[in-house]
């Protein structure tokens, strides 16, 4: 059986994370990091997909009560919508509370660093 080195794990998720064009949970990630490499454990994508987290190198999304779904961290960020009937992910273009954070460090002084908002509903297609 062959050892896989943890930078070549991380490269993996990485990847994964890369070719998605939507936020993938551990276990979506899991999945397709089987097919790339056969002996990888779950616990190791786990754990990596964790320390990657910590690090600041990818960040997550809470649409379920109790599992992550984790993106690659880049400067621009994406706010995602969820329809609870399909569960199709569609992503705002803009940032809607970037301005309401330049008012709360006007009013209160407080520095907003960074924010998390996941927003449910129903798509076009559900909402009838
Ligand atoms: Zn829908
Ligand atoms: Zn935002």
């Amino acid at each position: 059986m062959k050892f896989i080195k943890n930078t070549k794990q991380r490269h993996i998720i990485l990847n994964i994370l890369t070719v998605s064009n939507v936020p993938q949970t551990a276990e979506d990630i899991y999945i397709k990091a089987i097919l790339i490499a056969p002996n990888i454990a779950k616990t190791t994508v786990y754990r990596n997909i964790d320390s990657l987290f910590s690090n600041g190198i990818i960040s997550r999304y809470r649409f379920d009560k109790d599992k992550y779904s984790y993106e690659l961290n880049t400067n621009v960020h994406t706010h995602y919508l969820l329809c609870k009937k399909c569960g199709e992910l569609t992503s705002l273009k803009k940032c809607p509370i970037s301005n309401l954070e330049n008012t709360i460090l006007k009013d209160t002084g407080f520095n907003v660093t960074n924010h998390s908002i996941e927003l449910f509903g129903f798509c076009k297609k559900c909402k009838s």
